[in-house]
């Protein structure tokens, strides 16, 4: 009997995730065993992240258990910590213990995204919030909540501007989905249950390093999306960087100093240094680089997808842009490569895809969108998005869950609730060892 080939998916959001699904309909379990990988324990639909910062959803709204989706498959929730290429091992930090293990493969699937790219700027680092993870846009709600109960107690009016003006610097889709909705939030909560704070200190910024907002879509709905939000209190500065910030200010590369307390930083992305330290081919900012079958050069078992792979673009001479849209597509590729290598098919499918459509919400029933090649703003534009998004969410739960949520807030106020900070239990000194640890192994190697 010849032994079942490893497969081995590392990540479980948009590429990860749907790679997986689509290998356990494809594989016979007499043939492969699959292993997912994952920091987290769940999927989360990154799409939706700047309503949980609102509270329009809440954080359950868009996560799903990856276990929901490993009907054959084994998964771990471990931190990758380093990739050998030579030796096909992988090895893994359980998050409960903290102790290394090491997992072999015969093929291999690249799929943890992206992690927040602060160029190098600490002040920046340290003084900012994100909006990446779910316990980003947590931490975010209860800081904008935090904001208006100490705004709602002071007199002074210096201050209530100070605790009510929050920047978002980078107006890509989360920066300018993050404004709308926090705008949004901020003015209709004021309105409703706090009458000590005067609304003309509320300030919204956005900042921008080009001449435009939303440069992934056409410039006609970048100006729409702008004149959409300047019309509801949003003001927008282009081409400036932010370059400095402390706890009660953001400094901007055009000299004016911006006092505000809460900072929310969108201005880029990159691979995190477990795929910068990996002994192959990278793209100048550090992803994997693959072939147009989404396989490494050097090591044809190895896939890459989604926000840590540049994926040449054949038809532009560019690299595929890092988005939800393009993982999915690229995980049925890879799926299917990995299925044909395994029936002994060398015959590989490329992967090619151009996207008919992108689209923003920007605030309460607007958005925008680009859709085989029509532009549409407003409600519609709005309509389509929530639609789009109801329609593409991973299981019948999720898409209940947020209808549910989306009804009430339709028919309610917003909820106000801040809930606190959590406390995780250390289990560093419990011994719950099963396997030999990797250092284990190699010590008894030598
Ligand atoms: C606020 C926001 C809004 C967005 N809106 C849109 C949108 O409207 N449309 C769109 O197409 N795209 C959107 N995107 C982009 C989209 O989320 C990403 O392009 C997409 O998630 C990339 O998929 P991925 O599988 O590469 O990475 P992810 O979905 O980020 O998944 C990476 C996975 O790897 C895991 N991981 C990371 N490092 C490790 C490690 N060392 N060890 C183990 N596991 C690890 C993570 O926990 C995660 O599960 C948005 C992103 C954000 C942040």
């Amino acid at each position: 009997m010849p032994s079942k080939k490893k497969i081995l998916i590392l990540g479980g959001g948009f590429g990860g995730m749907h790679v997986l699904k689509e290998l356990q309909k494809k594989i016979d379990v007499k043939n492969a065993s699959i292993t997912i990988v994952s920091e987290d324990n769940y999927f989360l639909y990154t799409p939706m992240l700047p309503e949980v910062a609102s509270g329009m959803l809440n954080p359950r709204d868009i996560t799903t258990a990856i276990r929901y989706f490993c009907v054959s498959a084994k998964f771990y929730q471990a931190t990758v910590f380093s990739v050998d290429l030579e030796q096909k091992l992988v090895t893994i930090t359980r998050k409960f213990d903290g102790k290394d293990h090491a997992l072999e493969y015969d093929y291999l699937v690249l799929a943890v995204g992206s992690i927040n790219n602060f160029f190098g700027n600490k002040a920046i680092e340290e003084n900012s919030f994100t909006i990446k993870t779910v316990e980003d846009a947590i931490e975010l709600r209860n800081q904008i909540l935090l904001m208006m109960e100490i705004a709602a107690q002071t007199g002074s009016m210096g201050l209530q501007q100070k605790f009510l003006t929050f920047t978002v610097v980078g107006a890509g889709f989360a920066g300018v989905e993050t404004i709308g909705e926090i705008n949004h939030f901020v003015r209709k909560s004021v309105k409703q249950a706090y009458p000590s704070i005067v609304d003309t200190n509320i300030n919204m910024i956005l900042i921008s390093s080009r001449n435009e907002i939303l440069p992934e879509l056409n410039k006609k709905l970048g100006e729409s999306a702008r004149a959409y939000l300047e019309k509801v209190g949003v003001r927008i500065i282009t081409n400036v960087k932010a370059i400095n910030a402390g706890e009660s200010y953001v400094e901007l590369s055009d000299g004016e100093i911006i006092p505000c307390t809460t900072l929310i930083w969108t201005g880029g992305v990159t691979t995190n240094s477990m795929i910068k330290s990996m002994n192959c081919e990278h793209s100048k900012d550090g992803k994997i680089l693959v072939d147009k079958y989404l396989k490494l050069k050097e090591h044809s078992e190895v896939f890459a997808l989604g926000d840590c792979a540049a994926i040449p673009d054949v038809d532009t001479g560019k690299f595929y842009p890092p988005t939800a849209q393009h993982a999915l597509r690229e995980s049925k590729i890879v799926a299917e490569n990995i299925k044909k290598t395994l029936d002994g098919d060398s015959s590989l499918k490329e992967f090619s895809y151009h996207s008919k459509g992108m689209m923003a919400t920007i605030g309460d029933k607007a958005g925008v969108a680009s859709l085989m090649g029509h532009s549409i703003s407003g409600v519609l534009a709005w309509v389509i998005w929530r639609t789009y998004y109801l329609l593409h969410l991973p299981t019948l739960e999720t898409k209940i869950r947020i209808g549910i949520s989306w009804a009430i807030n339709l028919f309610f106020g917003t909820d106000l609730t801040r809930i606190g900070e959590t406390k995780m239990k250390n289990l560093h000194k419990v011994e719950i060892d099963d396997t030999p640890s990797l250092k284990d192994q190699l010590l008894s190697d030598l």
